[in-house]
């Protein structure tokens, strides 16, 4: 599996915000999202193959019971299967993980998951042409996926995180969840899009009011209050 970093910190968004956990980051992505904060997974890849005991070794190394499994899009790789099964039967030092995996919900596979963390991309993530007409084309194509979202909120416990940019993009938000009355929305989180905490700021002031209005759930970005646009947190 190609990686591109694995790291203990603490949990800055969802539902376990604040858990401290393990982090592996797969490199690799399907999309190319304009706003990607980890570019070094999608636009311009970087990272080691590594086996799964090589991966299992490095999570042992902390004692963290929460891993979570991250990318770049980590369901790219079919390592995925054992490596989540290993890491929650505790293979190597018999503690089993809890095992988040975060995901933009266009692929599948029969993965173990405690919690699958499903943030879709929508029209507001789309890349210009003029940065790149060919990946602009394949993410219009790739980024929705009904069939696995539907495959993915049976089968798993489950939250989902969309990325607001601006107001405009709330009506987006809407049509999604009216496209699927099977997703509970109080599982449903809106974040803010932003990589610096002065601007997530701002995006607070109205965003957490229209999650109040319809019933959704606010979605801050610790980490980025925390450490900021900061590798290995
Ligand atoms: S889906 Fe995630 S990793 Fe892929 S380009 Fe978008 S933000 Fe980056």
């Amino acid at each position: 599996m190609f990686v591109a970093e694995i790291y203990r910190s603490v949990q800055g968004e969802g539902f376990l915000t604040g858990t401290d956990s393990v982090f592996v980051r797969a490199s690799g992505c399907n999309l190319r999202c304009w706003f990607c904060d980890t570019p070094y997974t999608s636009w311009n890849p970087e990272g080691q193959d590594l086996t799964i005991d090589e991966i299992l070794a490095q999570c042992e190394e902390w004692d963290a019971r929460h891993v979570v499994l991250t990318g770049g899009e980590p369901m790219l790789f079919a390592e995925l299967i054992p490596l989540a099964e290993q890491l929650s039967a505790g293979r190597l030092s018999g503690a089993g993980r809890h095992i988040t995996i975060e995901t933009a919900g266009t692929l599948y596979l029969p993965v173990r998951c405690d919690l699958m963390s499903i943030s879709p991309k929508l029209a507001n993530s789309t890349p210009s042409a003029e940065r790149d007409a060919r990946w602009r084309r394949r993410h219009e194509r790739t980024r929705h996926a009904p069939d696995v979202i539907r495959s993915l909120v049976a089968e798993y416990a489950y939250q989902f995180k969309f990325v607001v940019d601006s107001p405009e993009d709330t009506a987006d938000v809407l049509r999604y969840l009216d496209e699927f009355p099977e997703i509970d929305r109080s599982r449903a989180m809106l974040m803010p899009q932003g990589t610096d905490a002065a601007v997530l700021a701002q995006h607070e002031l109205w965003l957490a009011a229209f999650c109040e209005t319809h019933g959704l759930v606010y979605c801050p970005r610790r980490h980025i209050e925390w450490f900021g646009l900061v590798r290995g947190t």
